[in-house]
């Protein structure tokens, strides 16, 4: 079976054809300022050299229009007819309380993500907008809806209400959603099979850290709490997001600054976070070679960790002990220095990290805990593409076949 999986944002489409019975990638690549002069697509075939083509691209469809004719074209394609791709899997940010699984998109389901604009306008549009276009180039394709937000829908109520007015919960759907669920479900799965104990055993608490980072607590399989809310804004320190803050400094703010609601935004969104505390950058890296140097860098080092350390005592607490603590995300798998500080002084819970583990740079899945530890600590890079075109096959085979009439046979 042949997967395209899509992933549409605002002026992007991220794409990867995969072959989800052999777990295999085909190809991958991206298309980049959609609708901006000098569009680029950079794509690359496993196993082939990468290429980058410029031209102008004024919307999604054009774009994966364009990402069909170079999934086709004879020198750098990888398939050989449009027929060959099965399904198509959408990844779709805001799935509201309506989807606690994947689906097959159909109008009511079409209808449902655009009801969820309302909580996430800035993703749920161009999902929109991908799904659109992929229809229309290739009627007949099942396609499929893999949203961030499913896997946390087992989330008690406890967990995921806010201290606010219940009528807010119910007249505008406020509560926590969390986000990163496919990442989080992946590794935790990966966690489980590599940990060789049954997932209704396990206390895993799985910390998502990149750009945006996340934890989530998972206990016996399911998500019973995680950092991000309403929206990705809550939680950990993140690139360029402020993550947990008292609410009434937004209002304070925004009278002393004379901010208007939508510069409040772009400043907790886009100008806060490592870059906000460190006036130095968003990227991990790029604070890491300035964590000696500069104590602004080091601060915001310092917040990253001691933030997500605040999280794995308080997870652990919330399911009566852990198991596992599970590293991934571009910061999560590569920085040996955020997952030192970030654990260290949890002995107590039974986590001890064995530090030439740690440091050790890998691309592989690895445990980095000491001989003595009570709890396991793997390092797992994620592969959200691969859920996605795995659920879209599960989908698309649990479907009632139709005969050539359209009935159901
Ligand atoms: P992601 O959003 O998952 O792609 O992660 C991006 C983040 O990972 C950026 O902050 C990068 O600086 C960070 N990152 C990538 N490689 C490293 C590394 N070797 N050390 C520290 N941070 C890294």
């Amino acid at each position: 079976m042949i997967v395209l999986v899509l992933n549409t944002g605002s002026s992007s489409v991220k794409y990867q054809v995969i072959n989800p019975e052999i777990k295999q990638a085909l190809a991958k690549g991206i298309v980049e300022r959609i609708g901006m002069s000098g569009a680029i697509l950079t794509h690359k075939p496993t196993g082939r050299d990468e290429v980058r083509l410029s031209g102008e691209i004024l919307d999604h469809k054009m774009a994966i229009e364009y990402v069909l004719s170079i999934l086709l074209s004879k020198n750098h394609g990888v398939i050989k007819n449009k027929k060959e791709i099965d399904a198509v899997g959408h990844r779709v940010v805001h799935g509201g309380e309506a989807f606690s699984d994947s689906v097959l998109i159909d109008e009511k389901v079409m209808s449902e993500i655009r009801r969820c604009i309302d909580y996430a306008p800035l993703h749920n549009p161009p999902n929109l907008k991908g799904i659109n276009a992929a229809q229309q180039l290739l009627p007949n394709v099942p396609q499929v809806g893999v949203f961030d937000t499913a896997f946390h829908q087992t989330m008690p109520k406890y967990a995921y209400l806010y201290g606010l007015p219940y009528v807010l919960y119910k007249r505008h759907g406020i509560r926590r959603y969390g986000f990163h669920g496919t990442s989080h479900r992946f590794v935790s799965d990966r966690a489980v099979v590599l940990d060789g104990r049954p997932k209704d055993k396990l206390k895993i608490i799985t910390c998502h850290l990149g750009n945006g980072s996340s934890a989530a607590a998972i206990k016996y399989g399911e998500s019973i709490d995680t950092s991000m809310g309403f929206t990705p804004l809550e939680g950990l320190l993140m690139g360029t997001r402020s993550g947990d803050m008292d609410p009434a400094i937004i209002l304070q703010i925004m009278h002393k600054e004379d901010l208007t609601p939508n510069e409040a935004t772009t400043m907790l969104n886009k100008h806060s976070g490592i870059q906000g505390v460190s006036g130095i950058s968003s990227d991990m890296r790029e604070i890491e070679e300035e964590y000696e140097s500069s104590d602004r860098a080091k601060l915001a080092h310092d917040i990253f960790t001691y933030r997500l350390k605040k999280y794995i005592g308080s997870y652990a607490a919330a399911m009566g002990g852990v198991d596992i603590i599970v590293f991934t995300g571009g910061i999560g798998e590569n920085s040996s220095l955020v997952r030192k500080n970030a654990l260290a002084g949890l002995e107590f819970i039974g986590m001890e990290l064995d530090q030439e583990k740690n440091n050790i740079r890998s691309k592989e899945e690895r445990s980095i805990q000491s001989k003595n530890s009570k709890v396991k600590c793997f390092v797992i890079p994620t592969n959200e593409e691969l859920v996605i075109a795995m659920d879209t096959m599960r989908i698309v085979q649990t479907q009632p076949k139709k005969n050539k009439s359209g009935f159901h046979i």
